[in-house]
């Protein structure tokens, strides 16, 4: 099992954002900004586009409700996405809290927060999908 399917399956720790039946969200560990979030399918798919039509529909209307906890979470101007995928083979989309295009830019230096912050940032997202 590669390393994102072991996260979703609670086997490596994460910071826990989301997540239902399917998919998964959980805090990059090297954000480019305070609530840089990662939205994974469970199963083990490399290429998002790889995905059917309707997985990827389901995909994407997760990221959509991850992105609307995470703005309610993290207030920014808007939350930006993003599909690189050249790191970790496991589908995975970023989405980014922006204050400026800047923070959209992945050679960006990322930020290192401590633990306790990013256990707080990671329990507002997840309170606010609660509520939606
Ligand atoms: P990409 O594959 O889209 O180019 O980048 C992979 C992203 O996953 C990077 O932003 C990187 O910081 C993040 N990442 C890689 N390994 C881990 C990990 O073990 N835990 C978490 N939370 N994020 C990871």
């Amino acid at each position: 099992m590669g390393i994102f399917a072991k996260i979703a399956a609670g086997e490596i720790p994460s910071y826990k954002c989301a997540e239902n039946d399917e998919f998964y969200a959980f805090l990059d560990i090297n954000p480019l900004a305070k609530g840089h979030t990662l939205c994974i399918p469970r199963r083990e798919v490399d290429y998002i586009f790889d995905m059917d039509d309707d997985e990827l529909a389901r995909f994407q209307v997760f990221a959509k409700h991850v992105a609307v906890a995470l703005r309610r979470a993290c207030p920014c101007v808007k939350v930006g996405q993003a599909v690189l995928g050249l790191e970790v083979p496991h589908a995975h989309i970023h989405l980014v809290p922006m204050q400026s295009e800047k923070d959209m830019q992945f050679s960006n230096p990322k930020l290192q927060l401590p633990q306790e912050e990013m256990q707080a940032i990671a329990a507002k997202i997840f309170d606010e999908y609660q509520k939606l």
